[in-house]
């Protein structure tokens, strides 16, 4: 698009957590390739995870730059450098977090009244309620950045206006959602907004509050996946919806790839090299996000349901998750005895690029919604292991919608979530979905050519197709919003 003499200039405001900042600085791009001028808000650690691959960005010319503002931790008395939320010690202090970006409202305010012009728009995160205040003092449009799948956002959406299974005394009694456009049981405990939650009322509040007044709402995500809940979100809310995603297929360079969202301990030529010596389709690549931390025991499960597949398998373990009795578990015959067909990844891994490799036949996944998404730009099936949030109705997309997935015991049983989920999963249970999804018979062929048909969707919607179209309609309708429409011109 060609804008005449003024650029447009978005501002971009992430919650910082590894999981939204990084299909933000996607957007950014894609912005920046549409002629954008963009800005990210950020901090000196979340700058320094991101520079390498914004400084190619402005090196090829595109308009990114970084807001930085220092983050408040000791006024909020969090430890100095606890500025995302993979750096908490504990998730005890996600409020006190949340307390500390909010505070990063009148300097984000005081910055953007010092430059010469004010920003055509706003896009927020979400969970970043304070930035409505910063639009309307500065009376530019904003928009809001949903991170989950359109199927969670639209389940929750009518479970929460509807009150529904609240009369249920036991939360995991199944009910039927309200309105949605299909039937679909799911069960209290696993149904809820962000924030709704006892404790969070405040930040609730906010949040519904802000989305009232937004101008419209960016979902990374595609048409081709989720039609009937982009529709039925953007009738329900009566405002308008844009499906821009999958962002991470913006990501062409091998650099890039490597360098997204942090620095990693491991050569990539190392895990190319070995994943090159493997079958196509033959590794199980077993990742859980930045938050999910398990217990020992769980890891250990893993570990010998993994060995027990006899299948080859990349598997990334966490350095919080590194405790005592893991890494004697490792180091006491595990690796060895899995040395020539298992390569564990301490730390950070490069996700997009070990999915996007060829040997690669499988996920095994908490379905966080960018892994889920990055899976199915790849066309890579999926064992799923939801923990929480929306990763129990993403699960529920994937597996029983989309049919790209094996869960790996259904979510309806799981009565508790996350770390205290003791002796939730065995190693049979990963020895048997293993097995399945890399193998699984005609079902199996069935699963993995199912995979294969969406990712070539997902490249369609982001090549020219329904992605870039609502990408472009989102960007005149914010320009449309902040008066600058005029001068918006297809090239
Ligand atoms: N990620 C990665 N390497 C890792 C762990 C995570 O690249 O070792 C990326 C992953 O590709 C995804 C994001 O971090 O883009 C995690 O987001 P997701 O929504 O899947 O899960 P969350 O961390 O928010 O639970």
């Amino acid at each position: 698009m060609s804008y005449g003499n003024r650029k447009p200039h978005f501002v971009l405001v992430p919650l910082f957590a590894q999981g939204h900042m990084i299909p933000m600085i996607d957007l950014a791009r894609l912005l920046a390739l549409q002629g954008v001028a963009v800005s990210v808000v950020t901090t000196p650690r979340n700058t320094a995870r991101f520079k390498a691959m914004i400084d190619r960005a402005n090196a090829a010319g595109l308009l990114i730059r970084f807001i930085e503002f220092q983050f408040p931790c000791t006024e909020v008395g969090l430890s100095e450098g606890c500025e995302n939320v993979d750096l908490l010690p504990s998730g005890d202090l996600a409020k006190t977090f949340i307390a500390g970006l909010s505070m990063l409202r009148e300097p984000l305010l005081l910055h953007l009244r010092q430059q010469c012009s004010k920003p055509s728009c706003i896009i927020s995160d979400a969970c970043c309620p304070w930035t409505s205040e910063v639009a309307r003092e500065l009376r530019v449009p904003r928009l809001v950045f949903h991170g989950p799948s359109c199927f969670f956002l639209l389940c929750t959406h009518n479970v929460s206006k509807h009150k529904s299974g609240g009369h249920l005394a036991d939360e995991f009694e199944p009910f039927l959602v309200p309105g949605f456009p299909h039937k679909l049981e799911v069960v209290r405990a696993q149904c809820l907004k962000f924030f709704e939650l006892p404790g969070w009322e405040k930040l609730f509040a906010e949040v519904a509050e802000a989305e009232s007044m937004a101008d419209g709402f960016v979902i990374n995500s595609f048409r081709e996946l989720e039609a009937a809940y982009i529709d039925g979100y953007q009738k329900a809310l009566g405002r308008k919806v844009w499906a821009i995603g999958p962002v991470c297929l913006s990501i062409k360079e091998t650099c890039d790839k490597v360098t997204r969202g942090n620095t990693m301990n491991v050569d990539e030529n190392y895990i190319r090299n070995w994943l090159d010596a493997k079958e196509t389709g033959s590794v199980i690549y077993v990742s859980f996000g930045t938050m999910v931390s398990h217990s020992a025991s769980h890891l250990i499960e893993i570990g010998l349901g993994l060995e027990a597949s006899k299948r080859p398998f990349i598997w990334v373990i966490k350095e919080k998750e590194m405790w005592p009795e893991v890494a004697s578990f490792l180091s006491e015959g595990f690796e060895e005895r899995t040395s020539s067909r298992g390569l564990i990844l301490r730390g950070w891994a490069p996700q997009v690029l070990i999915l996007s490799h060829p040997s690669v036949g499988g996920f095994m996944t908490h379905c966080g919604w960018n892994s889920t998404l990055e899976a199915v730009s790849v066309g890579v099936p999926m064992i799923t292991w939801p923990h929480f949030f929306d990763q129990f109705l993403n699960e529920r997309l994937v597996v029983e919608v989309l049919r790209v997935g094996v869960a790996l015991k259904f979510n309806m049983f799981i009565r508790r979530v996350a770390d205290d989920a003791e002796g939730l999963i065995t190693r049979e249970d990963v020895e048997k979905a293993v097995t399945e999804l890399l193998d699984g018979g005609a079902e199996g062929e069935e699963r993995r050519k199912r995979a294969k048909e969406l990712a070539e969707k997902a490249k369609k919607a982001m090549n020219g197709g329904s992605s870039c179209e609502d990408l472009t309609l989102m960007i005149r309708h914010a320009l449309e919003r902040a008066g600058e429409a005029s001068d918006a011109q297809e090239p």
